[in-house]
């Protein structure tokens, strides 16, 4: 069984398996969260991300976490938001599923993704949040690895979608209270 959490924290302090960096297709830092992360993993990070190659929309790539109490960073690249005729649902989508194959890949039990796409990036928050928690839902229901999954937001609005939307699906489960 897998609990879903939603928190508001800076994803660069939470001491889980996985922490999901809402990168570039170069993988060689950026702004917003991918920042953060490079900021606080240090200089290993990117020389680690070079020798990687890069990264298309919608696939993402595990590297070590190196000074973040999180074990390992994967970075996955979310589609840029245009007007939500050019597959960006789906893209995003599969950040979500590539993110948590790589985890179960590696056998790690907790992942913590930001809102992917919704900053920089421009994709409306409650369409990614519905995205993220519809896609990660649905892995679950055929992978047994993962115990723990955060949804790790950065402000108190985002915090609130996450919390109302994550309420309807449990309810829309309401044998399996907090869990999936
Ligand atoms: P993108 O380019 O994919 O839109 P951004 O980093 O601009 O990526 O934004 C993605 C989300 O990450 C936004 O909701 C932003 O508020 C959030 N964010 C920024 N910094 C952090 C952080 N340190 N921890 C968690 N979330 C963060």
């Amino acid at each position: 069984m897998t609990t879903l959490k939603v928190l508001q924290a800076d994803i660069t302090t939470l001491a889980v398996d996985a922490v999901v960096n809402a990168a570039n297709s170069s993988l060689l830092g950026g702004g917003g969260v991918d920042g953060a992360i490079h900021r606080a993993a240090g200089a290993g990070l990117i020389e680690e991300c070079r020798g990687l190659g890069g990264c298309k929309t919608g696939d993402a790539r595990i590297t070590r976490g190196y000074n973040l109490p999180a074990r390992f960073i994967i970075h996955t690249v979310g589609p840029i938001w245009i007007d939500g005729s050019g597959g960006e649902q789906e893209l995003l989508a599969s950040c979500y599923r590539r993110s948590l194959e790589i985890a179960a890949e590696h056998g790690l039990n907790s992942i913590a993704f930001p809102a992917i796409s919704t900053g920089i990036y421009g994709f409306p928050i409650r369409l990614a949040a519905q995205t993220a928690i519809d896609t990660v839902t649905g892995f679950l229901r055929s992978s047994v690895s993962l115990r723990e999954v955060i949804f790790c937001c950065f402000s108190s609005g985002d915090f609130m979608i996450y919390d109302e939307l994550l309420s309807d699906a449990r309810h829309e489960m309401p044998s399996r209270r907090g869990s999936v």
